[in-house]
C-alpha cells in the first residue's frame, strides 16, 4: 500500500555519495575528502541514469551557478547562496587584435556576487554540504580571496567561521575577510604551513573546512565557470582558455565541466585547449606540465601575486593531466609582466582584476608569441579576481596625478603640455 507520506518528494539536501578518483572506493557523504585506502581524492559520484535539462530549460533558470544544479553534488533544494555565479563574459575586440587571435571574451569573475572572485563559486556548493551534512562551523585555509567568499557567505548564513591566512597578505583581502566577523587568524608562514595547520584543526576541532574536508564538494563549484562559458557563447565552446592556476582546481574542473556538457550534448565539436598561468616566482604545476612528470615538486613563494602562491598544490597532477589530455600548455609569468597583464586588461576592455588576472593576460601574450594561441583561435580567458583587493601590486607603477590649485590657468597650462 502506497500512503500520501511516500508520495511526497523529499526535497531536504543531501549531498552525494563519494568515491576515490585513484582506486575507486566509495563511501558515504561525509566531510572527507581523502581515501582511506590510497590517500587520493575522493569526488561525489553521480548518477549516470539521472535526468538531465536542455538548453531551453536550463536558459529559463535562474541567473545563478544552481541553473546547472543536475552536475551540481546533491539531490533535493539548495538552500543556501542561491545567488552566485552566471558572471558576465566579455567581448574583447581590442585584447583580440593586440593578441592576434580571432576573438577573445573575458569571463569576468572579478565581479562575482558576494565578494567579487570566483572563490564565491566553490563556497556556494561548501556551505551547502556543510550545511546538508549538519556541521555548525566552517572555516579554511586561504590565500586571501577564499577567506573573502567564505567570511560573507558564513555570515548570512549564520555559520561562525574559523579562516587562516598567511600573516602578510595585501590590507584588501584582510580587512575584506575581517568586515564580516569571523575568527581571523594570521599564521606567520607560507600558505602551504597555513593548510598543513588547517587539516589539523579539522580533525581536532571538527570544523567543516571548506577547501579541505570539504574539498570534493567545494570543487564541484568550479564546474560551473565551463559551463557558464559555453551557455554564454551561445552553447558552443571556444577553441581555447586561459586560467591561473593555485592549487589547481580550477583548470582541472573546468576540463570536467567542458566533458561533461559534451557527454550531455548540449554543445559538439572539440573540447577547449586548456592552458594554465602561474607567476614564476611560484609556479610547480607550470613545472609539471612542462616537464612532463606525474609528481609537482613544491616549490617556496616568492611572487606579489599572493592569491595563487601555493608551492604544494593539491591537484598539481590532476591539472597537469587536463592541460596535457587537452592539447594545451602551461605558462609562468614574471612579476614585471603580470603587472603589465593588470594595465592592459584595464586600458583594453576596461576590467580591473587582480594579480592572478594578471598572470591569465600576461600568460596568455606568452603563448601567443610561441604560437601556442594562433590567427583562428576563438580565446576566453578567466579572470578570477578584482583588482581593487590588491592595489600595492600597482603602487609605483601607474603615472602619479598631478595635483593643481583650483584654476583653469593652471588647467591649462597641464592640458597644453599634454598635447
Ligand atoms: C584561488 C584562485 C585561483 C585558482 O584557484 P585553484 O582552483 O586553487 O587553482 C585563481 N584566481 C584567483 C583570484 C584565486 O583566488
Ligand atoms: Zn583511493
Amino acid at each position: 500500500m502506497t500512503s500520501l507520506l511516500d508520495l511526497e518528494v523529499d526535497r531536504s539536501l543531501r549531498p552525494h555519495s563519494l568515491a576515490c578518483r585513484l582506486c575507486g572506493q566509495s563511501r558515504a557523504a561525509a566531510a572527507v575528502a581523502i581515501c582511506e585506502e590510497c590517500l587520493g581524492p575522493l569526488e561525489p559520484v553521480y548518477d549516470p541514469d539521472r535526468s538531465l535539462p536542455d538548453a531551453r530549460a536550463i536558459a529559463a533558470r535562474p541567473q545563478s551557478l544552481w541553473r546547472y544544479r543536475e552536475w551540481l553534488p546533491f539531490e533535493g533544494e539548495p538552500t543556501l547562496s542561491l545567488d552566485t555565479g552566471f558572471t558576465p563574459l566579455v567581448e574583447s575586440p581590442a585584447l583580440a587584435r593586440r593578441l592576434g587571435v580571432a576573438r577573445l571574451w573575458v569571463k569576468n569573475d572579478s565581479v562575482s556576487h558576494p565578494s567579487l572572485s570566483f572563490k564565491d563559486r566553490v563556497v556556494s556548493t561548501a556551505l551547502n554540504a556543510a550545511r546538508a551534512l549538519g556541521l555548525d562551523t566552517v572555516g579554511c585555509a586561504s590565500t586571501g580571496n577564499l577567506a573573502n567568499a567564505v567570511a560573507a557567505q558564513a555570515a548570512r548564513a549564520g555559520f561562525p567561521a574559523w579562516i587562516f591566512i598567511p600573516h602578510d597578505l595585501e590590507l584588501g583581502k584582510v580587512v575584506g575577510t575581517a568586515v564580516y566577523g569571523p575568527h581571523l587568524v594570521r599564521v606567520r608562514g607560507t600558505y602551504d604551513d597555513v593548510n598543513r595547520l588547517c587539516s589539523q584543526a579539522a580533525d581536532r576541532f571538527g570544523w567543516g573546512l571548506v577547501n579541505i574536508n570539504l574539498r570534493s564538494y567545494y570543487g564541484e563549484g568550479s564546474k560551473t565557470v565551463a559551463f557558464e562559458i559555453a551557455e554564454q557563447l551561445g552553447w558552443r565552446l571556444p577553441s581555447a582558455v586561459v586560467a591561473p592556476m593555485a592549487g589547481g582546481s580550477l583548470v582541472t574542473k573546468l576540463g570536467k565541466g567542458f566533458g561533461e556538457f559534451l557527454q550531455a550534448g548540449l554543445v559538439s565539436g572539440a573540447a577547449p585547449r586548456l592552458y594554465g598561468a602561474q607567476a614564476a616566482g611560484c609556479a610547480p604545476i607550470v613545472r609539471l606540465v612542462q616537464s612532463g612528470g606525474d609528481t609537482v615538486e613544491p616549490v617556496i613563494p616568492n611572487t606579489v601575486a599572493r592569491s595563487i602562491a601555493i608551492g604544494n598544490p593539491a591537484d598539481g597532477r590532476f591539472a597537469a593531466a587536463a592541460i596535457r589530455g587537452s592539447g594545451g600548455w602551461a605558462t609562468a609569468v614574471p612579476d614585471p609582466d603580470l603587472v603589465n597583464g593588470i594595465r592592459i586588461l584595464a586600458e583594453t576592455t576596461g576590467i580591473f582584476t587582480e594579480t592572478a588576472g594578471g598572470a591569465t593576460v600576461a600568460g596568455a601574450f606568452a603563448l601567443a608569441r610561441e604560437g601556442r594561441l594562433r590567427a583562428d583561435d576563438e580565446v576566453v580567458l578567466c579572470i578570477t579576481g578584482n583588482g581593487l583587493k590588491t592595489v600595492e601590486a600597482l603602487q609605483g607603477v601607474l603615472p602619479e596625478a598631478p595635483i593643481i590649485a583650483p584654476r583653469i590657468r593652471e588647467l591649462e597650462a597641464l592640458h597644453a603640455r599634454d598635447l
